[in-house]
């Protein structure tokens, strides 16, 4: 049983060094909440042995919980701090938010999922963190109850940028959303610098499952 525990250690710091060795992550920060947060607790039983590989893995309902290095990378760029009032949308698995919740502490996480019985699966795993909200609902629209947030990040891609999230933004705030078709999108980092104007920037090319918007054909 040792012998276990020691390899599934191992293959969790194998996970993070190849994180950090391929510049996905770098503060530590960002490392040390990919260290606390454990990925096996996230995936679906049968994929545990592949739960610290850095690929996505599906946890049902045709949704993937996100390769780690693409996460490491989203938690990078939005230069998370401790009292950011963070939108996430889709919560899918939960183990982003985590991710995000290790690090505002003294912040908050909305996190908006629109499969009912992936909220019930995933606010089990979240229950210990007291800084995370999951709603259900449309996350094309945002969350405006608790407007303007710090960060936003967006793990379903939509054509384009909602309208509604960039007003969500505030200014100085920054978001990160995969946009694009429906196999092949581009990351985008947009900084909002002021009330009208956001810089975008480029920052690889993923492949996120779509933004599936109740009213608006994606
Ligand atoms: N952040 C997640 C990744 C989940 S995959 C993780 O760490 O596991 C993307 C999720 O976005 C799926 O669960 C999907 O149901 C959800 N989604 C897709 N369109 C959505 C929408 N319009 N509103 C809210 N959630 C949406």
């Amino acid at each position: 049983m040792d012998v276990l525990k020691f390899d599934i250690e191992g293959a969790k710091k194998g996970m993070i060094q190849h994180l950090i060795k391929y510049n996905y992550i770098k503060s530590e920060k960002v490392i040390s909440a990919m260290l606390k947060v454990d990925r096996v607790n996230f995936v679906p039983k049968e994929y545990m042995a592949d739960a610290y590989s850095d690929y996505p893995l599906s946890i049902g309902f045709k949704q993937t919980i996100s390769a780690p290095s693409i996460v490491g990378l989203m938690t990078e760029v939005l230069d998370i701090r401790e009292n950011d009032k963070i939108l996430e949308i889709g919560c899918g698995s939960g183990y982003q938010a985590a991710i995000l919740a290790e690090i505002a502490i003294k912040g908050k996480i909305y996190t908006v999922e629109r499969i009912p019985e992936l909220i019930e699966i995933t606010k089990e795993k979240l229950k210990k963190y007291n800084n995370i909200e999951i709603l259900p609902g449309d996350g094309y629209y945002g969350y405006k109850e608790e407007a303007p947030y710090d960060k936003i990040i967006v793990t379903a891609a939509p054509v384009e940028i909602p309208g509604p999230l960039i007003e969500q933004l505030k200014t100085g705030g920054k978001m990160v959303i995969p946009v694009g078709g429906r196999y092949l999108q581009n990351l985008i980092l947009a900084e909002k610098i002021s009330q009208t104007k956001i810089k975008k920037t480029i920052l690889c090319g993923c492949t996120f499952v779509p933004l599936i918007s109740f009213s608006k054909k994606e």
